[in-house]
């Protein structure tokens, strides 16, 4: 099982764990385990004796690698609000058509600086309502390209595709709501800022 190896600040996401499709959040830790107790004991599950580790290993399944220790493999999981946020911006991109999308240059600058940050994953997943999701964004952007594509994934703290948000305008990925102060000082964050 994989643990965090810094806890001061919380994970990147701040703590969550879905249980049976319910995203269970808290702003600490020992707050979430008993959230997680709470919930599972309400829907009659047992209550694993390594909930923490549990929770852990769940949280560093949505985080970048080298924030946890252990070598299970990297899956990434789309959550229930998640796939809802994600199913919206795609809708918003097909009503807006070209409208929905930024000039070639300011892309390319967006592309660089997602491929040079720690938060940008390769996203080879078992997932299947994860693939679909991506699967139906690449469609959106399929005729968009910039020179950085062959280094981008997924973002891990908005769980965008990147070869695919950093051609759409500010205005339709402000309606994918995350925590900007979880976000470092990249394009998307002064994006929030500037609302
Ligand atoms: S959107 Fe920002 S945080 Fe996410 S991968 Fe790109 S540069 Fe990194």
């Amino acid at each position: 099982m994989r643990r965090l190896l810094g806890k001061t600040g919380g994970p990147p996401n701040g703590w969550m764990y879905i249980h049976k499709g319910y995203e269970l959040k808290a702003g600490t830790e020992k707050a979430l385990q008993v959230k997680v107790r709470q919930h599972m004991q309400v829907n009659g599950d047992p209550i694993p004796r390594n909930l923490s580790e549990v929770i852990q290993d769940q949280i560093c399944s949505r985080i970048p690698a080298d924030l946890c220790s252990g070598k299970d493999p990297k899956n990434f999981n789309i959550s229930p609000s998640d796939l809802y946020k994600g199913t919206r911006a795609i809708i918003d991109i097909a009503i807006r058509g070209k409208r929905a999308f930024i000039p070639q240059e300011e892309a390319e600058k967006r592309a660089k600086e997602c491929a040079a940050c720690e938060f940008n994953q390769s996203y080879k997943t078992k997932c299947m309502r994860c693939r679909i999701v991506y699967g139906l964004v690449s469609g959106f952007v399929r005729q968009k390209r910039t020179e950085s594509d062959g280094e981008l994934g997924v973002c891990v703290l908005c769980r965008c595709l990147n070869k695919a948000q950093v051609h759409v305008a500010g205005d339709v990925l402000r309606k994918i709501r995350m925590n900007p102060e979880k976000y470092p000082t990249c394009w998307k964050r002064k994006i929030y800022e500037e609302k």
